[in-house]
């Protein structure tokens, strides 16, 4: 994985000890919350399509963690799956907070 400076910053940021291994046994984690504190910080939304664009002027539409280099699923599609931003939890495919990085 790649490692740079604005991962490392968010997740100073969050509190986390730096980038941990996100395959995580997924049922094992729980949906992350919109509402948690660091979801509320990021601007995490469940459904892309609700991202506030004002609050948020780095989303673009068709942004979502199915194409987030953080984003790890068994299938590429609208199912939850883990993110090195939120360790321990699950993001919707179809989600989207502001540390969106494309995949290559
Ligand atoms: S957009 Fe990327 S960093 Fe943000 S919650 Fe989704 S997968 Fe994680």
């Amino acid at each position: 994985m790649k490692i740079n400076r604005r991962i490392f910053t968010i997740q100073s940021i969050l509190g986390t000890a730096g980038l941990v291994a996100v395959d995580l046994a997924q049922s094992e984690a729980s949906l992350l919350l919109e509402t948690s504190p660091q979801a509320s910080a990021l601007g995490y939304r469940a459904d892309a399509s609700k991202v506030e664009s004002a609050s948020f002027p780095n989303y673009a539409a068709g942004q979502k963690c199915a194409s987030c280099q953080m984003f790890r699923a068994k299938q590429p599609t609208a199912a939850p799956g883990s993110c090195a931003i939120f360790p321990g939890k699950l993001v919707s495919g179809e989600g989207w907070c502001s540390a969106y990085m494309k995949a290559a």
